[in-house]
């Protein structure tokens, strides 16, 4: 397998983020956006920025949020052919407002927009040679789940590989179709990068060894386990790696999980060691939560080399 592309299907979005907390977006607040946004654009941007081909498939308004998204991802060096530019409805748009205790409300307005409306493009992706990225948020939307799953079963038939983030929330996880969905993915996935509390929704009666026992005995061969400010641990075979987590200012934690896991895979499907992928995924999602803005916290190699070279000659003094 040479140089496979990393694709993924799903909403590319605009957010919005209030500077004031604790008050749940029900106040007058000072907010900024439109950043560029949307779980899977965030995951793909970051793989783009790392050195992996990537095609975005998706949709955005006719409109200054659409362009905005689209021009950074054109940046970054994002494929976005099989991005619709749908000129008569407008971009999807979020907003989040955060607690003191980092728990955090998002208003979403995805349903009937260009988010998800869009036509997955024949031909676009050489199946077997693809790498698709299924973000679970993606599939609580009804209207994405059907390209999201078709796209999967093709990529996977053809014997192309699927990673997934099992993003349980749950009121995910209570819609039945979303919830058959996920579990459809996770059978399908070669990688699997849940976090902490995505384990707890999922396997709420095994300890976390079990779990990822349990994870390794379909088709995984390689999961993540994302820890927060904790770190990361990676587990393949007899190899396990742990990521203590790096010492940073949190200012907007949303798109870290994102950002690990583009750099991880960008990483691996170019050849990199669990560990040299894990290393810099961990610092990329470090790195993240230090910027306001989903898409803001994404960085290039060398950000993340001077990153790790700073920490290291921190340890050392
Ligand atoms: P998301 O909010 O995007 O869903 P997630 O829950 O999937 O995120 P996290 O565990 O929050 O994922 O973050 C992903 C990775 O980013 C962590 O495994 C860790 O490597 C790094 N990270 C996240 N938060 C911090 C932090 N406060 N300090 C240091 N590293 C962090
Ligand atoms: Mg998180």
């Amino acid at each position: 397998r040479q140089n496979p592309v990393i694709a993924t299907v799903g909403e590319i979005l605009v957010e919005f983020v209030s500077h004031q907390k604790n008050c749940g977006l029900k106040t007058i607040a000072d907010y900024s956006g439109p950043y560029p946004s949307g779980a899977p654009a965030i995951f793909l941007d970051q793989a783009a920025r790392m050195g992996a081909r990537t095609e975005m498939i998706g949709g955005v308004g006719d409109d200054g949020f659409g362009h905005a998204v689209l021009d950074r991802l054109n940046a970054d060096g994002v494929g976005t052919r099989g991005v619709t530019v749908d000129d008569s409805r407008s971009t999807g748009t979020a907003f989040v407002s955060y607690y003191d205790d980092g728990s955090r409300d998002f208003i979403f307005h995805m349903a009937e927009t260009a988010s998800d409306h869009f036509k997955v493009p024949q031909g676009l992706l050489d199946l077997g040679q693809t790498i698709l990225h299924v973000s679970a948020a993606s599939l609580g939307n009804a209207r994405m789940r059907g390209p999201i799953l078709e796209t999967m079963r093709a990529v996977d038939a053809a014997g192309g590989k699927i990673c997934c983030d099992p993003n349980a929330r749950p009121e995910l996880m209570r819609d039945l179709a979303a919830r058959d969905a996920l579990e459809e993915a996770m059978e399908r996935s070669t990688y699997l990068m849940p976090s902490t509390s995505d384990l707890d929704f999922l396997f709420p009666d095994l300890s976390e060894d079990a779990a990822i026992e349990k994870l390794l005995q379909s088709k995984a061969e390689i999961i993540v386990i994302k820890r927060g400010a904790a770190g990361a641990t990676v587990v393949s075979g007899a190899e396990r790696h742990e990521f203590r987590g790096h010492k940073v200012e949190e200012i907007d934690p949303t798109g870290a999980g994102d950002c690990f896991g583009g750099t991880f895979i960008a990483l691996l499907a170019q050849g990199a060691s669990l560990f040299e992928a894990g290393t810099m995924a961990n610092a990329a999602g470090a790195l993240a939560v230090t910027r306001r803005g989903p898409m803001e916290g994404n960085s290039a190699p060398s950000e993340l080399a001077r990153f790790l070279d700073a920490k290291k000659s921190e340890s050392a003094t």
